[in-house]
């Protein structure tokens, strides 16, 4: 899935990677780049021209945080803006005050509706709730048949035309399974429509029949992400010709480019509900805009290193890191201490160290550093003189004794904590090299 796209934006943010500050000219062949990655990958150019202005708008301006590199920074604002022509926040299915919730499906033919009529019947009864799938697509042969094969396996209820109730008539099926869905006790129902190979003025008008009868709380479009664009603007026309209020991917398993993913949202106006990723029922799930995100970029330890970093440092700390750290000058063990509070702050050590790549040898290292440990650590820092703490080569035998009574520990532990302020001395310098910390770009220039 959006393989190709994965591996082009892979390559443009490995051009960045060296470089030490983003020039108006890194960000326009970078911005070029990148507007010809998403019109291969079959994003409507609309969709293309907004995302690309806003990228430019923002890797220029002054917002960009100072505790990226530039790889980091232009990875954080496709993220973010994937996430926003994805669908932002996301949007939940609705549910009718008065039960039942009506969900009408709408779409071409084999763009994967009535399994997605399955899956979801299924996915809502898990969830506790009586779905009843109706059968309205009345023209495709095998249609009703395929819907109770599905439903059977979901475990749930059909509705079906009965012979000689509404046998050819799917509005007046549509109409009659709110009744039985009433008496039946059934508090969702799923209305499968039929669907054409392409748009056509007499599916549309049995669409926007059906819709009038059974008034539903959502008509969802699925949309076989395979096709791309065109699927789309398929999308358009249902939502002017009947009105559509949310979208289904189907097929996201299959070799989609991407473009109907990126397009569909901007396009129609209408959010992404759900994404099918295969045959099978459970092959389904909510749609969440920033996984999806995360998937193209295809980096996902990297975000959320990136979110983390900047969470972690602040200005001040970057700064402090910048000149002391990095900049030459003295790392003392009140940088150390700075350092442990900010790296905490990250989560779990062990877990940063797992997401950077060839630092999985240090984590045996690191474990030792748990709260208990932390707290050691910090009162015996706290019982050090400022001298002392600027600079530790002073602390001799008595100075030892002293700081050990001060802050209740042994000797042995001062001695070990000064060890490991060495030992972490060099790692500080490994890691923030790592997390692309601009001072760590700056000693290397
Ligand atoms: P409908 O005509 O819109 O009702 O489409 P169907 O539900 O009959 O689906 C058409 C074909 O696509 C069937 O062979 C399905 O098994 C297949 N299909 C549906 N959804 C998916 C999906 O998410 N992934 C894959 N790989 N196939 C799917």
């Amino acid at each position: 899935m959006f393989d190709t796209l994965s591996d082009r934006l892979s390559g443009i943010f490995g051009k960045l990677r060296g470089k030490g500050k983003l020039t108006d000219a890194d960000i326009d062949a970078t911005a070029r780049e990148i507007r010809l990655a998403l019109l291969e990958a079959d994003v409507a150019l609309p969709v293309v021209k907004a995302f690309i202005a806003s990228l430019r708008e923002r890797a220029r301006g002054a917002e960009v945080s100072q505790a990226l590199n530039p790889a980091q920074q232009i990875i954080k604002i496709v993220n973010e803006e994937l996430i926003q022509v994805l669908g932002g926040e996301g949007r939940r299915l609705q549910f009718a005050k008065q039960p039942p919730t009506v969900i009408m499906l709408a779409g071409l033919q084999g763009s994967g509706k009535t399994t997605l009529a399955g899956k979801l019947s299924r996915w809502l009864k898990n969830q506790g709730h009586q779905p009843l799938l109706v059968a309205c697509d009345l023209q495709r042969p095998n249609a009703v048949n395929q819907l109770q094969v599905l439903a059977q396996r979901a475990g749930v209820d059909v509705y079906a035309p009965q012979p000689g109730n509404g046998v050819g008539d799917p509005v007046q099926v549509a109409r009659d399974s709110i009744e039985h869905a009433k008496r039946t006790a059934k508090d969702i129902v799923i209305v499968d429509t039929a669907g054409r190979l392409g748009i056509d003025a007499e599916m549309m008008q049995q669409a926007a029949d059906i819709r009038a009868a059974v008034d539903p709380d959502e008509v969802i479009f699925v949309i076989d992400a395979m096709v791309g664009q065109d699927a789309v603007r398929t999308a358009e026309a249902f939502r002017d010709g009947v009105g559509i209020t949310g979208v289904v991917l189907s097929k996201l398993d299959g070799d989609a480019r991407g473009g109907a993913a990126l397009s569909v949202r901007h396009v129609t106006g209408q959010p992404i509900l759900f994404a099918s990723t295969g045959e099978k029922l459970e092959d389904f799930d909510v749609f969440h805009p920033d996984r999806m995100a995360g998937r193209i970029l295809d980096m996902g330890d990297l975000l959320t290193l990136i979110e983390q970093a900047e969470q972690a440092f602040d200005e001040d700390q970057k700064e402090k890191m910048t000149n002391k750290l990095l900049g030459g000058e003295q790392f003392t063990l009140e940088d150390f201490l700075d350092q442990l509070i900010a790296v905490r702050r990250m989560g779990p050590i062990a877990n940063i160290i797992g997401m950077m790549p060839g630092m999985g040898q240090l984590k045996g290292q690191l474990d030792e550093l748990d709260d208990s440990h932390f707290d050691r650590v910090t009162a015996i820092i706290r019982s050090m003189t400022p001298g002392e703490r600027t600079n530790p080569k002073i602390i001799n035998g008595s100075r030892r004794l002293r700081i050990a009574n001060g802050s209740g520990v042994t000797v042995m532990d001062v001695n070990q904590l000064l060890n490991r302020f060495t030992d972490a001395q060099k790692m500080m310098k490994q890691m923030s090299g790592m997390m692309g910390l601009p001072g760590g770009r700056r000693s290397a220039t």
